[in-house]
C-alpha cells in the first residue's frame, strides 16, 4: 500500500499554530483599533467644534460687552455733563466781563489762555481744590461775547466739578465750541497753554465735524483710533454736540485710552487664534500685528493701506453675512482661510470685533485624541497578545508539540513508549487536547495489545510451521517401506560423519549389507512376503546397533550401518550382534542353501587414506562383494 506523503517539504513554509492565530488577531485587532480611531477622530471633531464655536460665541459676546463698557461709559459720562452744564447755562448766573478776565489773558501772539493756576492748582473761593484745567482762544477769535464768555466759564465751573472724577479711566475731559477756543480738564498736558497761537481749532478733524453745518441731524461722534505719541497710548475721541434751541452751544468731549482694549487684543492671541477690530466703512482698528510709526501716525488704516490679505478676506466675508449691525455674536465660516470668524460688535464706535479661530486647532485636537486612542488601544492590544502568546504558549503549542513528538513515536513504531507515557503526553489538560491526548493514549495502547498479539500468533504459527518443516524433513529422509532413514538421509550423515572425523580426526566405520538371494525369496514367497522380509531385516539392524549408530535402506535389499567413533572391532563385534539376531529370526528361505533369510555385509573404518567419501563406500561396496564370493551368511571386517 502507498503511504501518503505528509512530510513538510512539499508544503508552504510551516507556521506555528499559534503564530497564525496571533497574525489573525493582529490582522483583525488592528482593523478594529484603526475604525475606533476613525470613529473616535470623527466624534471628538464635531463635539470640539461645537464646543470651540459655543467657546468663541461666549468669548466674543463676553468681550464686546467688556470693551463697550467704556463707551457707553464715555457717552453716559458727557450726557451727565450736557445735562449740568445746561442746568447751569439756564441758571441765572452771570458772568461779568471782569470776572471772565480774572480766568483768562492774553498771551504775546494774541491768542487768550486760561491762567496757569488753574492748572497747576489752587483753591477757589469754596475751598474746592483746582487743577489739571487749560483753556486756549486762538488769536483770530473775538471774546467779547458775552455768551461766548459765559459760556467758557460755566465750562470751566463743570470741568472743575466732573473732571477729577472721570481722568481715572479717561484720558481728559475737553469741550469745543462753535468758536474757534477749547477748555480741557488734563492733568497730564497744560493743552491749552502750549497750543500754537493761532491753531484753528473749529477746524480740526471731530471738532469741525461736530457743527451744525456738517453735523445737521446732531450725532455724537466718534473719532478713529489713533496713537498719541506724546503719552504714547492709543486713543479715541468721543464728541456730543450740545445745542439749545437749534443753537450750538458746545461740545464736550472725552480722549479714551484705548491701550487697554489693544493689548487684550494682542495679549488674546495664541495656537494661531487671534483677535482684531474693523470699523464697519473697512477701516483697521486694531490689530495683533504691530503697525509701524508711520501707521501709528495715520491712527487709522484702510484695508488697501494695510495690505493684510486675511483682513481684507475676513471683511468682505462681514460684509457679505452680517452687512449692518451685529447685534448677536456670529460665526463665519471662512473656508479660504481654513477657519471660523466669530463676529461682535463693540457698543459706542460699532466697530466689529472679530476673532479668528483655525480650524486646524480643532483638527489637531481631535488627531491628538484619536492618537491616544490609537496608541492606548495598542497598547491594549500588544498586552491581550502577550497574554494571549503566553497562555496559548503553555494551552496549546506545548501540549501540541507533545502530541506532534508522540504522533513521531507513533510513526515509528514506538506505541509502547506512548502508552506506558515514557514519551509524556499532557493528559492531565482538562480541554480538548487533553481528551485527544488520553485517546492517543489509548489508541497507542491497543495497537500496542495488538502488535503483541500479532507477533504472538506469528511465533506460533512460525513454530508450526517449522515443526511442519522438521517433519516434512523428517519423512524425507524416512523410508515409506522399512521405516528407517533412506538413501537421501545416509548421503546427508555420511558427509557429516565423512566431514567430522577428517577435521577431528576422530574415526567412524561403515557396515554397506545385502540380504542374500532376495530374488529368489520374491519369486518363492512373492513382493509382498518380500517387503516383510525387508521390514524385518531393517527392525533387527536397528535394534542391534548402539545408540550413537544409524541404518539406512541404501536400496532395494541393501543396507548401510554407520558406526560412529567407532573403531573397527566395536563395528565387528556389533556386526556380529546383527548376525546373530538375523539368524534368531529364522526366517524360512527354501531357495536358499542355509534354509533361512541370511545377509552378507563388508566394514570399512575410516583412515586419512580416503581422499573422499566415494573411495570408503566403494570400500565396502567391494568388502560386500567379496563376503558373497565367499559364499554369503558372512561379514567381512
Ligand atoms: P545375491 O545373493 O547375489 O544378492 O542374489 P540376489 O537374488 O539377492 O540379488 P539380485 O540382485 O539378483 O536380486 C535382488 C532382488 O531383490 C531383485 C528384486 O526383486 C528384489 N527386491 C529388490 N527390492 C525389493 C523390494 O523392495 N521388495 C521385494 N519384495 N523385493 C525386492
Ligand atoms: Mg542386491
Ligand atoms: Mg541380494
Amino acid at each position: 500500500m502507498k503511504t501518503p506523503d505528509v512530510s513538510s517539504k512539499k508544503r508552504n513554509k510551516p507556521t506555528t499554530l499559534i503564530k497564525s492565530i496571533l497574525i489573525r488577531i493582529i490582522l483583525m485587532s488592528v482593523c478594529i483599533v484603526t475604525l475606533i480611531t476613525f470613529i473616535s477622530y470623527f466624534n471628538v471633531y464635531h463635539k470640539q467644534t461645537a464646543k470651540n464655536l459655543e467657546d468663541l460665541q461666549r468669548y466674543v459676546s463676553e468681550r464686546v460687552r467688556t470693551d463697550s463698557e467704556i463707551f457707553k461709559l464715555a457717552e453716559d459720562n458727557l450726557k451727565v455733563f450736557e445735562k449740568e452744564f445746561l442746568k447751569l447755562y439756564h441758571s441765572d448766573v452771570k458772568v461779568s466781563d471782569a470776572e471772565f478776565w480774572s480766568y483768562y489773558f492774553t498771551d504775546d501772539k494774541k491768542a487768550t489762555r486760561m491762567q496757569r493756576k488753574y492748572f497747576d492748582g489752587i483753591f477757589d473761593n469754596e475751598q474746592n481744590y483746582i487743577y489739571g484745567i487749560s483753556s486756549f482762544i486762538g488769536n483770530n477769535q473775538s471774546v467779547a461775547d458775552p455768551d461766548f464768555q459765559r459760556r467758557l466759564i460755566l465750562t470751566y465751573k463743570v470741568l472743575a466739578k466732573l473732571g477729577p472724577a472721570w481722568v481715572n479711566r479717561f484720558a481728559n475731559v475737553h469741550v469745543a465750541y462753535p468758536e474757534n477756543a477749547i477748555t480741557l480738564f488734563y492733568p497730564e498736558e497744560p493743552w491749552g497753554l502750549k497750543a500754537r497761537a493761532d491753531l484753528p481749532m473749529n477746524e480740526l478733524g471731530v471738532i469741525k465735524a461736530v457743527n451744525t453745518k456738517n453735523n445737521p441731524e446732531r450725532k455724537s461722534i466718534w473719532s478713529g483710533l489713533y496713537y498719541d505719541e506724546t503719552v504714547e497710548k492709543w486713543m479715541i475721541t468721543y464728541m456730543d454736540p450740545v445745542d439749545d434751541g437749534g443753537r450750538h452751544l458746545i461740545t464736550p468731549g472725552h480722549d479714551l485710552y484705548l491701550s487697554d482694549l489693544v493689548d487684550r487684543l494682542v495679549e488674546d492671541n495664541n495656537d494661531g487664534t487671534y483677535n482684531f477690530i474693523i470699523r464697519k466703512d473697512g477701516y483697521l482698528v486694531a490689530h495683533p500685528s504691530d503697525p509701524t510709526d508711520d501707521q501709528k501716525w495715520v491712527g487709522q488704516l484702510s484695508l488697501d493701506e494695510i495690505k493684510i490679505p486675511s483682513v481684507i478676506e475676513a471683511y468682505k466675508l462681514i460684509q457679505e453675512e452680517i452687512n449692518g449691525d451685529a447685534q448677536e455674536v456670529r460665526i463665519i465660516r471662512n473656508k479660504a482661510h481654513d477657519s471660523y470668524l466669530a463676529v461682535g460688535q463693540i457698543e459706542g464706535p460699532n466697530w466689529y470685533f472679530i476673532r479668528v479661530f483655525p480650524m486646524k486647532n480643532i483638527r489637531s485636537a481631535a488627531h491628538n485624541v484619536a492618537l491616544e486612542v490609537f496608541i492606548s488601544g495598542m497598547l491594549i492590544l500588544f498586552t491581550i497578545l502577550l497574554i494571549v502568546y503566553i497562555v496559548m504558549g503553555r494551552q496549546a503549542e506545548k501540549p501540541l508539540k507533545r502530541l506532534s513528538l508522540a504522533a513521531e513515536a507513533i510513526g515509528k513504531g514506538q506505541y509502547k513508549e506512548v502508552a506506558e507515557s515514557e514519551i509524556l503526553l499532557p493528559v492531565e489538560l482538562n480541554n480538548e487536547i487533553g481528551l485527544l491526548s488520553r485517546r492517543f493514549v489509548e489508541m497507542a495502547a491497543n495497537i500496542q495489545d495488538s502488535k503483541e498479539n500479532l507477533e504472538r500468533i506469528v511465533e506460533e504459527r512460525t513454530r508450526a510451521l517449522e515443526q511442519a518443516n522438521s517433519d516434512l524433513m523428517e519423512m524425507s529422509l524416512l523410508d515409506g517401506l522399512s521405516g528407517i532413514h533412506n538413501r537421501r538421509s545416509f548421503d546427508r550423515s555420511i558427509s557429516r560423519v565423512f566431514a567430522d572425523a577428517r577435521q577431528s580426526m576422530g574415526t567412524f566405520c561403515l557396515m554397506m549389507a545385502d540380504i542374500d538371494f532376495f530374488k529368489k525369496y520374491n519369486d518363492c514367497y512373492g513382493h509382498a512376503e518380500g517387503d516383510k522380509v525387508i521390514r524385518a531385516i531393517a527392525e533387527t539392524l536397528k535394534a542391534s546397533i548402539r545408540e550413537e549408530d544409524r541404518v539406512f535402506r541404501y536400496g532395494g535389499e541393501e543396507f548401510a550401518v554407520i558406526f560412529s567413533h567407532a573403531d573397527s572391532s566395536t563395528a565387528n563385534a556389533i556386526a556380529r550382534r546383527i548376525m546373530k539376531a538375523i539368524q534368531d529370526l529364522n526366517i524360512a528361505h527354501c531357495e536358499s542353501p542355509y534354509g533361512f533369510i541370511t545377509i552378507s555385509g563388508g566394514i570399512v573404518e575410516f583412515s586419512s587414506t580416503y581422499s573422499n567419501l566415494e573411495e570408503i563406500i566403494k570400500a565396502a561396496d567391494q568388502k560386500l562383494y567379496a563376503a558373497k564370493d565367499e559364499g554369503r551368511n558372512l561379514i567381512k571386517p
